[in-house]
């Protein structure tokens, strides 16, 4: 009886591994020709200081969409792209457009804004990393302190040490980095200081049921007061309503990002928000 079950889940995995191994190889043979074939965005989502009100910056998020495919998530195709080695120049691509991006909003006379751009882990391990990011501010004329790189609590999983030596070149270099997602990846507390984090990010998943999960109100607070005493600015994702709202008001919460004050934006569309304020 045993052997049967286990022979039939056998079966049922390997029909579920073939199918997602097809979809993998799918997306990364489109994604190889995504920037030449011009398919991919950039969007950005503004990030809103509590105190004064105002959008203080914009996080890069990236859009792709194929004839064939139509639009992929970046959920889906981030980890594609991670696995084959194209994050690298994709990655790239991106940090390129918004810094650009970046300068060009400068050059309108916009408020002065910081760009968080993702990184991704392997991008974070290249050893040339610090001079690449510092080699793309200078050429596209961008002062570094309008630039925020965003790391997951993963990025020091396998070699703290390593992720030490290149958080501290970023930040000599004058490049601010957050914490993407914090409080989903176990990271010591002790290594923030080490780090040289300008930021957390608290993840959605804890803002969510902000309003009426007691456990999560208690997460949220206790993320935002050792921040503070820290010394570390804090900032919710995914804030969708008022309660939530005033939830992190209330507990001192510095930043906003999320569907309550605005989704994603091209870039005239966020230039637009820029002006109306
Ligand atoms: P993330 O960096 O944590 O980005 C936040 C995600 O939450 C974005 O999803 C954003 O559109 C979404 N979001 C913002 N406000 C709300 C809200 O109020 N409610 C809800 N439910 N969602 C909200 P998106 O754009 O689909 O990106 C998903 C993830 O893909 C990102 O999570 C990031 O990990 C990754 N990603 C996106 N662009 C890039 C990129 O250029 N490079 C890398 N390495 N990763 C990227
Ligand atoms: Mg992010
Ligand atoms: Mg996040
Ligand atoms: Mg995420």
């Amino acid at each position: 009886q045993v052997k049967r079950a286990g022979r039939h889940d056998f079966r049922f995995f390997t029909a579920a591994m073939q199918q997602r191994a097809a979809r993998h190889l799918q997306l990364v043979n489109a994604l190889r020709y995504a920037v030449e074939r011009d398919q991919l965005r950039v969007v950005y989502q503004p990030q809103v200081s509590l105190k004064s009100g105002r959008v203080v910056g914009a996080e890069a998020l990236l859009r792709w969409s194929t004839p064939e495919l139509g639009a992929v998530s970046p959920v889906e195709f981030i980890p594609a792209a991670e696995e084959s080695g194209l994050i690298i120049p994709i990655g790239e691509w991106v940090l390129r457009q918004a810094v650009r991006q970046a300068r060009v909003w400068l050059d309108a006379g916009l408020p002065p804004l910081v760009m968080a751009v993702n990184l991704s882990a392997i991008q974070f391990r290249s050893a040339d990393l610090p001079s690449r990011v510092a080699q793309i501010l200078y050429e596209e004329g961008l002062p570094p302190e309008y630039l925020e790189l965003e790391l997951t609590e993963g990025v020091a999983l396998q070699d703290p040490q390593g992720a030490i030596n290149t958080m501290t070149q970023l930040h000599d270099r004058g490049i601010r980095m957050s914490i993407d997602d914090f409080g989903t990846g176990f990271s010591s507390l002790s290594h923030l200081k080490k780090f040289k984090v300008y930021k957390l990010k608290i993840d959605q998943s804890f803002v969510r049921d902000i309003s009426t999960d007691a456990e999560d109100k208690a997460i949220v607070s206790a993320i935002i007061n050792m921040a503070r005493s820290l010394g570390l600015t804090t900032i919710a994702e995914g804030v969708e309503t008022v309660e939530q709202l005033d939830f992190l008001r209330e507990q001192l919460c510095d930043e906003i990002q999320g569907y309550h004050f605005s989704k994603p934006l091209l870039p005239e569309a966020f230039r637009a928000l820029l002006e109306k304020e």
